[in-house]
């Protein structure tokens, strides 16, 4: 059963300890989510080979330490792989997938249309017949990926940081050539099947939400209202890591983490059901923090 007033969730995946950036953007998808009444979900993005179970119970057990709550059972995703499978099936049965053969490095080489926008997929084997099809194949010797057969370039999604948010929606992959569901459905399929209709995350997820929106779109599914909250920058403005020094709640400390999150966010507060109070989605800051190891 889902609550009427729906839920938020924090997503991680388990491919190394989060660090007091992904802690503050937890805890800001904490603070959205109960301030609105919302259940909160936590779900392990474990379908990568690259995780690792260790490293999922400690991220879990920093965030509790934090005092971010959830409700009900953590969801696994390794262990919905039947999910993603049966939404696959349903749209390649709506002829909405086609296979593509190509690596990263026929993408990047590939002509693209004037105007076509950086990154996105070039089109290559969208229109392949099936003896075209069978050649790529004897050629490649891999599996293809599935991507989705796009009517559109561009999406809108509503963002509560950013306001309405067009942007590129190419023929994303749906499932990797390895078989594994790609993030952009399984994210999606996740979302939908938890009632979950507030997505906060960071930002560098905000260009992925469009795909993500016309995909629910696409299979019928409410669209989630998104809050992509700036990241922690390091002193040099590159994206936080391990090298940057004390950045993980074992180095850092829970109170010391949880004063420096609050300051961050221009509270006074220094536990997260007193921060519920000053909490404010309109007066977050709108720019990276520079965190500096003290
Ligand atoms: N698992 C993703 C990450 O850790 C976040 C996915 C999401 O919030 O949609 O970057």
């Amino acid at each position: 059963m889902t609550s009427p007033a729906g839920a938020g969730r924090f997503a991680p995946s388990p491919s190394a300890d989060l660090h007091i950036g992904n802690l503050r953007t937890a805890v800001l998808a904490w603070l959205f989510a109960r301030s609105t009444g919302r259940r909160f979900l936590m779900r392990v993005e474990d379908l990568d080979d690259r995780t690792d179970t260790d490293v999922a119970d400690r991220q879990l057990a920093d965030l509790a330490a934090l005092g971010v709550t959830w409700d009900g059972e953590v969801e696994r995703q390794s262990a919905q792989r039947q999910r993603y499978d049966d939404v696959v099936d349903q749209l390649a049965a709506d002829h909405q997938l086609f296979e593509c053969y190509c690596s990263r490095k026929d993408i990047a080489s590939a002509p693209r249309a004037p105007h076509a926008p950086e990154g996105a997929y070039p089109g290559t084997c969208r229109d392949l017949t099936a003896a075209q099809r069978a050649a790529r194949r004897d050629a490649t010797r891999r599996p293809p990926a599935l991507r989705l057969r796009t009517a559109v370039t561009s999406y809108t999604v509503h963002d509560i940081v950013h306001g309405d948010y067009t942007g590129v929606v190419d023929d994303f992959v749906v499932r990797r050539g390895d078989g594994v569901p790609a993030y952009n459905l399984a994210v999606v399929v996740d979302d939908a099947a938890s009632g979950i209709d507030q997505v906060v995350r960071g930002d560098d997820l905000l260009a992925s939400s469009p795909r993500q929106a016309y995909l629910a779109h696409l299979l019928g599914y409410p669209q989630p209202v998104y809050a992509h909250v700036p990241l922690v920058l390091n002193a040099d403005g590159a994206r936080l890591a391990k090298r940057d020094g004390a950045v993980t709640l074992a180095e850092i400390g829970v109170t010391e983490t949880l004063a420096m999150i609050a300051d961050s966010l221009g509270y006074t507060a220094r536990t997260l059901p007193e921060m519920l109070g000053e909490f404010d989605p309109l007066t977050l800051p709108r720019s990276p923090w520079i965190y500096r190891p003290g």
